[in-house]
């Protein structure tokens, strides 16, 4: 049996904001952060909106958002109870405006907006999915909202406003994408529909993300890049994610590692704590075979190698640390944190969706394989 639901209405390409030249006579609040905010980004979505609509901005997004945050946009949204909730940056914006919404439908406060997601990194599939990750500051850890009523109605996509993505954030995000697509690839609730779009996206991935990176002007990569990430949200929404989600997050949570990055560091010892169980090395290395990584002649230890390679050789052209310890992190901070960082990951609701079982000594093995 496979379950797939699609809810949103996707508007891709550089045309898809005329979606908001269309609206009129809403309150309208948009979440984003300081940064796009005072950038002067945000005029992309003040200019398109008709001067008959009331806006409201709320710019306390900050990356890996935190249960506080949300907070003080749940405030917001309470004040201006709008029929329309624009949320307008990188997944930490969007994830923002989603937790602002899940609580206040949750605690009867407004009646539920209409909701609008508007990336602008190619990464984190937030626009598509019914997850947010909130930060817990106190415990260290992210927890995961999953919940349709924070599916957005509406996503669009206009590849113009990764323009400006610097290329550290390019490549973190970047990976962020084929990790989405590879965990999606191999967990317990993929099927046809959600390979179908994992595929894609690193068919995609592998022709554009360098190419974002070494030129963020270009905008024809950056299109598929945009494109790539939307369809990895799509798969991971469909299929479930996993173990290097699950450790990912507290490296987030406990260090502020950028979401990508830590998912990139661990993406390849992932790869091989899940291979140990044939049926899954051969699930990868369909997915090498699928999108030409390798010839389908090669036996599937090969084909999985060709990724792992292809990885670390994305890492490398984009000069991405490889190590915790390259970051600055001391082994002593990081070993303090390694109990608390596997406990968490037990309770990561990813876990369940990684095809092979994965407990205590499995995940801090893992955890100081990276250091
Ligand atoms: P981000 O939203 O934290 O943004 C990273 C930085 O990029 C910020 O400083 C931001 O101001 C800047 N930025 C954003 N757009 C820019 C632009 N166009 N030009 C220049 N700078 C820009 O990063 P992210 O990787 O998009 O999101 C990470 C967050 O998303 C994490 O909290 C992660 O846990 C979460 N996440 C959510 C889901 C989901 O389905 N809800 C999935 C994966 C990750």
């Amino acid at each position: 049996m496979s379950n797939v639901y699609i809810k949103t209405k996707i508007r891709s390409g550089s045309y898809a904001m005329e979606y908001l030249r269309k609206i009129r006579k809403k309150r309208i609040l948009v979440v984003c952060d300081k940064f796009l905010a005072e950038s002067g980004a945000i005029s992309y979505i003040t200019d398109a909106l008709d001067s008959s609509n009331t806006v409201d901005i709320f710019d306390q997004a900050i990356p890996d958002p935190t249960i506080e945050v949300v907070g003080k946009g749940l405030s917001v949204i309470c004040k201006v109870r709008p029929e329309i909730v624009i949320s307008f940056g990188g997944g930490s914006a969007i994830d923002t405006a989603k937790g602002m919404i899940y609580f206040a439908g949750v605690r009867n406060l407004v009646p539920k907006p209409e909701f609008i997601t508007i990336p602008t990194t190619s990464g984190t599939g937030s626009e598509v999915t019914s997850a947010a990750v909130i930060t817990d500051s106190e415990s260290k850890s992210k927890h995961l909202i999953s919940s349709d009523d924070i599916l957005a109605d509406v996503a669009i996509l206009d590849p113009r406003l990764t323009l400006s993505v610097p290329p550290s954030i390019t490549a973190n995000t970047g990976m962020d994408v084929l990790t989405h697509a590879l965990e999606a690839y191999v967990a317990n609730g993929s099927n046809v529909f959600s390979d179908a779009l994992s595929e894609k996206a690193v068919e995609l991935l592998i022709k554009a993300l360098l190419q974002c990176y070494r030129d963020g002007k270009n905008l024809e990569a950056r299109t598929l890049m945009h494109e790539a990430s939307t369809l990895a949200g799509m798969a991971f929404n469909t299929a479930g994610l996993g173990l290097n989600h699950s450790i990912a997050h507290q490296l987030g949570g406990t260090f502020h590692i950028p979401h990508g990055l830590a998912n990139a560091m661990l993406l390849d010892k992932v790869i091989d704590y899940n291979s140990v169980n044939h049926d899954i090395m051969n699930k990868y290395a369909g997915l090498a075979y699928k999108v030409r990584l390798v010839d389908m002649n090669e036996p599937p230890a090969m084909a999985v190698s060709a990724f792992k390679e292809l990885i670390r050789a994305l890492m490398r052209c984009m000069e991405m640390p490889s190590s915790i310890r390259e970051l600055g992190i001391s082994r002593e901070a990081y070993e303090e944190q390694l109990q608390n960082m596997t406990d968490n990951a037990l309770m990561d609701n990813c876990l369940a969706g990684n095809p092979r079982e994965a407990g205590t000594e499995a995940i801090k093995k893992i955890l100081l394989s990276i250091y």
